[in-house]
């Protein structure tokens, strides 16, 4: 066994940074935020640090930051037909998904199947925007409006979505936009007050904050999904629940320190590129997805011919080298990636995401190196024998 680790597996969680543990110990004693008492508001202002710490990454308003669980719960959240603005009701009555969307946003949230309407991608994973536009333009406001939910930045290929194209064409519409941001946020710079999007979602843990919290983010004040859990009105009553105050105090330390490294992502894009010239010097046939579209600096994901993704990812693993095969970000499953398939490739193929992050250097890279040239003997080797 490798004495020491190459954690290449970012995009499925990054790695808890000093800060963000710090201030999580930090806050384990805290009391109750909704408690009157100075302890109640020390605790308090924890929360509200941590909110204008968030909102800054992205920069929106602290007072626009609802935390939940995590992104899933985020997505969940937003994808109802029922809002509310003031007191009044507001219906979306269809939902326009990508198919090439984490499961949280795929699956549809509160909508009904029959509800919700997948746009595909091309061969480079990008959103197909002429059929965006025109499923809009099919949309009957009648029974309500249209709601779309589409990824900043893809989790498996690192594809960036033309987001801005995208506001324009739902704005055009009179539609909602909700963008989960899990992936872009931290990685290319987000700005909520440009008319970004009208909702964001975001997840701690893909920036180096701790698992199990995330924000839903709205641009203006104007209206909000009915809450998904209600209870003691926290959150201005879009969440309620005593809040997870380590959670989101590490979300806070870890948003703060990704706005700080967003200056850093050139450094970030030189291994990614290293990395692929590590696979096409090691295996000249492999086919690396999304090449052609602009990509997260810290993601790469390829097939090699031949090379079935999950013996790989074991044998890299063996070596030493964490990272992940085919769509295994969920509960340990590994299948198909739904990703590649919509971007046109067959069901068999497996493929492998390197992700890298701030503790990426030449160690990791020399780790990836050496479990991917002693894979790659052993199908010449292969390859001869047959
Ligand atoms: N959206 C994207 C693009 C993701 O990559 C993930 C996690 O893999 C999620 C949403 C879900 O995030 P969470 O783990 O906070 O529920």
């Amino acid at each position: 066994m490798a004495a020491t680790r190459a954690y290449l597996d970012y995009n499925a969680s990054a790695p808890l940074i000093a800060e963000a543990r710090s201030a999580m110990v930090a806050a384990l004693d805290a009391a109750n935020p909704s408690s009157v008492h100075s302890e109640g508001r020390a605790a308090r202002r924890l929360i509200e640090d941590a909110r204008r710490d968030v909102a800054r990454l992205v920069n929106a308003k602290p007072e626009h930051v609802v935390f939940t669980s995590g992104a899933t719960e985020a997505a969940s959240t937003l994808l109802t037909p029922d809002w509310q603005m003031g007191r009044g009701d507001v219906r979306m009555s269809h939902l326009y998904v990508c198919e090439a969307d984490h499961p949280c946003v795929l699956g549809g949230g509160r909508f009904a199947a029959a509800q919700v309407t997948r746009i595909g991608v091309d061969r480079n994973g990008i959103a197909d925007l002429d059929a965006l536009t025109k499923a809009l333009a099919a949309h009957d406001r009648a029974d309500g409006l249209p709601l779309v939910a589409i990824h900043a930045a893809n989790n498996e290929t690192g594809v960036i979505q033309p987001i801005g194209r995208i506001a324009e064409i739902v704005k055009a519409a009179r539609g909602v936009l909700v963008v989960d941001a899990v992936q872009a946020a931290g990685r290319i710079p987000i700005d909520m007050s440009a008319g970004y999007a009208d909702y964001l979602i975001l997840s701690s843990h893909k920036i180096g904050g701790p698992k199990g919290v995330g924000a839903i983010i709205a641009h203006a004040d104007l209206m909000m999904p009915k809450p998904l859990i209600n209870g003691g009105g926290q959150e201005k009553g879009h969440r309620a629940g005593t809040e997870n105050l380590p959670g989101i105090a590490g979300f806070g330390a870890a948003a703060r320190a990704a706005l700080a490294g967003l200056d850093a992502m050139e450094a970030v894009a030189q291994c990614r590129d290293e990395i692929e010239a590590i696979v096409r010097e090691l295996a000249p046939d492999a086919e690396i997805f999304g090449a052609a579209a602009p990509r997260l600096a810290n993601t790469t994901f390829f097939a090699i011919p031949g090379l079935k993704a999950e013996t790989a990812q074991i044998a890299f693993d063996l070596a030493g080298v964490a990272l992940s095969a085919g769509s295994a970000c969920s509960s340990g499953k590994v299948g198909p990636s739904h990703v590649l398939k919509a971007m046109g490739y067959g069901d068999s193929l497996g493929a492998l995401r390197v992700s890298t992050g701030h503790t990426t250097g030449a160690g990791e890279i020399e780790a990836f190196r050496a479990a991917l040239a002693a894979i790659a003997a052993r199908r010449a080797g292969k390859e001869q024998a047959a």
